[in-house]
């Protein structure tokens, strides 16, 4: 069975080539480990393989794992909240947590500046997008974004950085473009009817089946799960 570092050398072989394909440099796109369910020894693994960020869809994982993995001496990961969160949550998350990938509503962004607030942070977030309008999916509408963004960039302890989205699941990578081209353009929209550039700098989306495509539709941060530590047994 091939290691996690061996997984972690061909992604980034086809990330550099993704990104030449795209007239892009591979320090345009950052690899986020999606850990979630995987254990600390794996995450340390990647880490020591080259891994800077990593992701996790669930509160208590991402506390419980955090802990283990400064413990054991890496503490200088940038540590993201990619899965749905509760507003109940968000005191954990906000003091741990450099970038939030799924903020979906106003009232959620209200309970994250409150918490930022008294810690004295600001914290990175990111819109979570529906593009394909998928009932089982977090995340609001694209015609709802303009409207979000306002409101999150009014708030002094929320710093929008982008947008994020995850299309439906399919074998066919090529099915995944048209949703990263239109996350893309909603971000160009959002940014030619005022928003600052620098609030839309980020677009994080493609996964282990589809983030070369992701990448050359304009990634900046990929999140994989199965390409960096295989399949879950
Ligand atoms: C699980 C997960 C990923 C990674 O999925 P893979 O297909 O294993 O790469 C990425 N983003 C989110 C939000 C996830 O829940």
């Amino acid at each position: 069975m091939e290691t996690i570092q061996q997984h972690i050398a061909q992604v980034q072989q086809k990330v550099a080539q993704a990104c030449q394909r795209a007239g892009r440099g591979v320090q345009e796109v950052t690899v986020m480990a999606a850990s979630k369910t995987r254990t600390v020894p794996q995450i340390i693994e990647a880490v020591q393989a080259g891994i800077g960020d990593v992701g996790e869809n669930y509160v208590q994982e991402l506390l419980d794992k955090k802990g283990e993995v400064d413990e054991a001496g890496y503490t200088d990961i940038c540590w993201h909240a990619i899965g749905h969160l509760q507003r109940n949550k968000v005191r954990y998350v906000v003091p741990i947590c450099t970038m939030i990938h799924s903020l979906d509503s106003a009232r959620l962004a209200r309970e994250i500046n409150k918490r930022a607030a008294r810690i004295d942070k600001v914290q990175k977030v990111l819109l979570e997008i529906n593009i394909a309008g998928e009932e089982s999916k977090f995340g609001i509408a694209p015609e709802q974004a303009a409207e979000l963004a306002e409101q999150v960039t009014a708030l002094d302890h929320l710093q929008l950085r982008g947008l994020m989205t995850m299309p439906p699941y399919t074998d066919n990578p090529e099915d995944s473009r048209p949703q990263f081209q239109t996350l893309r353009r909603l971000a160009d929209k959002l940014i030619s009817s005022g928003l600052p550039a620098e609030a839309m700098s980020e677009l994080s989306m493609g996964m282990s089946g589809d983030y070369e495509v992701a990448i050359e539709e304009g990634a900046t941060i990929i999140r994989l799960g199965t390409a960096l530590f295989g399949p879950h047994l």
